[in-house]
């Protein structure tokens, strides 16, 4: 096509014929480069666990260790581990390749809030964790409701996890001219300064939460990112170590 580009042909729509292949031959190795990275990621993740998992199992039938209990739970939370990875990870490839299809439909985000919310209550509970709801009314977008549950259940499993207890986890919905604006608060751990522009990359990890017993792979915050991307709105994040963070969630109002 570089030829055809050369042409100086009367045919206009040669022209812009080879621009588009261009353009798509430009899509398709960007595609390929994720791809390519997403497989070397998945490999990279799965390598470790697995190598650990068949070290000990091949210790067990060896006889050097004693099939206990307690070892074989052990074995088998790994094995859950990966699996909920692997669902994970096949979750990402879907929405970053395009294939997700949204069902958008008016939504009143008080009301999407509520659910998502009520359904942590027990669990912030258990913790000693004070959940705030304050929502202003009337505020629609255009969104897709399962989606948009999963970006809220993300971030509120994120503020649960890293928020200690006796904390505070508040989220409160306002609006300004064309925008509705979520801000999920807690008085959790924080996040580094220079760890902020990574935590949307995918299986980024904080220092503590690596060694917190929360069982994460740092893919929530890509999903999370991801689906507010699909719908046309952004989400940024502040935070300060030791005393909490705040993701905030923009998206357009519906008309
Ligand atoms: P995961 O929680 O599985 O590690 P995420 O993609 O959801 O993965 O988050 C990436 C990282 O961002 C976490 O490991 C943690 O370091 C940081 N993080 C996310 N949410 C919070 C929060 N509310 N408070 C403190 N750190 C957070």
């Amino acid at each position: 096509y570089e030829c055809v580009k050369n042409i100086k042909a009367d045919t206009k729509e040669i022209y812009e014929l080879a621009i588009s292949i261009e353009e798509l031959a430009r899509q398709l190795s960007e595609q390929e480069q994720l791809r390519k990275r997403l497989s070397n990621d998945i490999s990279h993740e799965l390598r470790s666990p697995l190598a650990v998992l068949r070290s000990q199992i091949e210790a067990l039938i060896d006889g050097v260790l004693e099939p206990t209990e307690e070892r074989l739970a052990r074995l088998n939370d790994e094995i859950v581990r990966m699996t909920k990875l692997i669902n994970d990870l096949n979750e990402l490839v879907t929405i970053e390749s395009e294939h997700l299809q949204l069902k958008i439909m008016k939504i009143n985000l008080a009301e999407e809030l509520s659910t998502s919310i009520d359904g942590f209550i027990p669990l912030m509970e258990s913790k000693g964790i004070q959940l705030i709801h304050e929502s202003e009314s009337e505020i629609y977008i255009n969104g897709d409701k399962d989606r948009l549950k999963q970006i809220f259940v993300n971030l509120l499993t994120n503020a649960y996890k890293y928020t200690n207890e006796g904390g505070i986890i508040k989220v409160i919905l306002t609006k300004n001219e064309d925008e509705a604006i979520i801000r999920f608060i807690d008085t959790g751990i924080g996040i580094k300064k220079g760890d902020l522009s990574y935590v949307f990359q995918r299986f980024y990890r904080g220092d503590e939460s690596r060694s917190r017993k929360t069982g994460g792979a740092g893919i929530g915050l890509s999903i999370v990112k991801e689906l507010v991307k699909a719908h046309d709105g952004i989400i940024t994040v502040d935070s300060e170590i030791g005393k909490g963070s705040i993701f905030t969630i923009k998206f357009k109002l519906s008309q």
